[in-house]
């Protein structure tokens, strides 16, 4: 089992060493772990979510230093990466910023909708003033988008917009097929996330038509837990495989110096 989505504490909302997540990932039976906090955004965004600018680098050498420590103690393969906020005003920079990093693997995350972070529980109010329906179509529009830019590997939990269960009323599959046609023309990855099952929606990114719209265009899959926690490290991974498979899926891929590798469901 792999688990390419881990936090650390530099992002300022996870806690635990990074040789606690690889000790727990030891302790799951993982075979491949990823870390990938979240990369800073530029001046006039907000700074709260992610490690600093100043810290990238340290980051990294912590993600060296858990991997030789892993090597030595049995633990899991660690790899490197990041997880970044689609900006769609800042394409560029992102671009500049991402060509310079060397990391095995690049998340891409749609976590805002203008300068709205719709999946912070301390902005859930502006959720009574929001059509779902059209924030629903707008967040997904974002997501086709993200996968199109050629900056991201794989596209992180791909419907966060159920992360509160305010659903549309409308019936998604357009928006799913947009979605799916754009990852598999972008050849982005697409992410089966298990932190969703810890959130109010109660259930993993994305759902089984989003996943299943996927692999019917070929779009390869990851999976990881999201941990912002060593406790979470692993966590609803069986129940990803499950779903995977119900999704028609039969391998994973992983991502060793940004390229993909195909890996054993
Ligand atoms: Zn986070
Ligand atoms: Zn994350």
């Amino acid at each position: 089992m792999i688990d390419l989505h881990m936090h650390t504490a530099r992002c300022g909302h996870a806690t635990g060493s990074l040789i606690d997540y690889v000790e727990a990932g030891r302790a799951a039976g993982l075979e491949v772990v990823c870390f990938t906090d979240h990369l800073p955004m530029p001046e006039g965004y907000p700074q709260h979510y992610t490690m600093r600018h100043e810290e990238i680098s340290a980051y990294l050498e912590d993600v060296t230093a858990a991997a030789a420590f892993s090597r030595k103690t049995g633990g899991p393969e660690v790899l490197s990466g990041v997880e970044a906020d689609w900006m769609p005003a800042r394409v560029p920079f992102t671009r500049e910023v991402l060509e310079r990093l060397d990391v095995d693997m690049v998340l891409g995350s749609v976590h805002f909708l203008e300068d709205w972070a719709f999946d912070d529980p301390d902005l859930i109010a502006r959720y009574d003033s929001v059509v779902i329906d059209d924030m629903w179509e707008s967040y997904f529009r974002e997501v086709a988008c993200a996968a199109r830019s050629g900056l991201f590997d794989v596209i992180a939990h791909a419907d966060l917009v159920k992360k509160f269960g305010f659903l549309s009323v409308a019936d998604p599959s357009p928006w799913y097929e947009l979605v799916a046609e754009a990852l598999a023309e972008g050849g982005c990855a697409i992410e089966v996330n298990t932190g969703g099952l810890r959130k109010p929606a109660r259930e993993i990114y994305p759902s089984l038509p989003l996943l299943a719209a996927c692999q019917r265009r070929g779009v390869p899959a990851t999976m990881g837990s999201d941990a912002h926690d060593p406790l979470e490290v692993g966590a609803g991974l069986a129940q990803a495989r499950e779903l995977l498979v119900e999704a028609g899926y039969r391998s994973l891929v992983l991502f060793r110096s940004r390229r993909a590798e195909e890996v054993p469901l």
